[in-house]
């Protein structure tokens, strides 16, 4: 089974060949990150304007790095959604064509659980499964009873993890997305100021992340007032830990709940070390539980991971036909919306 499958959702136009759902043969991803900067964030019509740039040449890498021809080609899966519509369009776009001109099946994708199944070129999902999915958008806890099968059990209340690390990663001067830098800041530094975790010990699965982020910028805000500078590494740190410890401490807590084989941890946050780390160390309570870590390099947005969910569906006879449409707020109860869509 050889899937070719895209992911446009937001600025990473990419296109994949993949394996039985396990292997990569090629996964092209055209990132734009260096238009969006100098705006601070993702620019809807500029992402749109590179999507269409890129994707003829990111498919035709695609499939020359696998060596192999549409003809080759069982399937192609497709993100539909959530994201930015007119983003998630080109690529639909793109899918659709090459799936009408070359008589292939088409799979529409849940971006988030492109990402958790990113977690599947390191070994095969056990189920049931409980999947810590913290990415630019999404921060949530999802139950996966068996395959095909989402759901979410908590989730963030406001901010995203990614999001509130790309605010007070701007507040400290470091460019969009300022995921990786704070968390390299973070390991120099000390938890000197003590953010809020919120929402920590109460009983939901939900998190909450404005608060911190509000915190964090009235105490620089505050030291700039008095002529103050603070240490840039501890106020990482001090951040990055208060994240850490309310991720780990409610992932423990419906590790309690829902017991499970596999805990895994994807979305664009989960290449945090930090996070890696402490996840690990608490993992030691379980020992029946194995840790299945989205690799480094799958856990921003690419290709692969869609290929990989896609082939889930297609085992699942989930396709989609001409009519599928983008939906950029797409959520997790997919198997009836493909369903419906096909
Ligand atoms: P979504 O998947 O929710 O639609 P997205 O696709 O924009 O959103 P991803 O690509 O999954 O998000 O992840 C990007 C986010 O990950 C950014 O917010 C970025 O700052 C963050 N990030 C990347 N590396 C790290 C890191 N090492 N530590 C913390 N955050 C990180
Ligand atoms: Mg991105
Ligand atoms: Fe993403």
């Amino acid at each position: 089974n050889l899937i070719l499958a895209f992911e446009s959702s937001c600025d990473e136009t990419s296109v994949a060949v993949v394996e039985d759902g396990k292997t990569i043969l090629s996964n092209i991803v055209a990132t734009q990150i260096k238009s969006h900067q100098r705006f601070g964030g993702v620019v809807p019509e500029v992402a749109s304007r590179h999507h269409i740039e890129q994707i003829t040449a990111c498919i035709d890498l695609a499939l020359s790095e696998a060596q192999v021809t549409y003809d080759d080609l069982s399937a192609v899966a497709v993100t539909y959604g959530p994201g930015l519509v007119g983003a998630l369009l080109i690529g639909v776009t793109a899918a659709k064509t090459v799936a009408y001109a070359h008589q292939l099946p088409l799979i529409p994708v849940n971006h988030m659980a492109g990402h958790i199944y990113a977690a599947r070129y390191v070994a095969p999902i056990e189920f049931p499964a409980l999947a810590l999915l913290v990415s630019g958008g999404h921060t949530e806890l999802v139950y996966l009873a068996e395959p095909g099968q989402f759901e979410i059990i908590g989730e963030t209340r406001d901010d995203a993890a990614g999001e509130a690390y790309d605010k007070i990663g701007r507040v400290l001067g470091i460019n969009y997305p300022a995921g990786k830098e704070v968390d390299r800041l973070a390991h120099l530094g000390k938890d000197n100021f003590h953010f809020p975790r919120a929402m920590d010990k109460d009983d939901s699965f939900d998190f909450s992340f404005s608060g911190l982020k509000s915190a964090f910028i009235n105490t620089v805000h505050h030291a700039d007032q008095i002529g103050e500078t603070l240490n840039r590494e501890d106020l990482a740190a001090s951040f990055q830990q208060a994240v850490v410890d309310v991720l780990a401490d409610k992932t423990v807590r419906a590790l309690k709940a829902f017991p499970v084989k596999q805990l895994i941890l994807a979305g664009g946050v989960a290449a945090n070390q930090g996070l890696r780390d402490r996840l690990t160390t608490e993992l030691t309570q379980f020992p029946d539980v194995t840790f299945l870590k989205a690799p480094i390099k799958l856990c921003g947005d690419n290709a692969a991971m869609i290929g990989a969910a896609g082939y889930v569906s297609y085992q699942l006879n989930q396709f989609g036909d001409a009519g599928l449409n983008a939906d950029p707020s797409l959520e997790f109860d997919w198997l009836e919306t493909t369903q419906a869509n096909a």
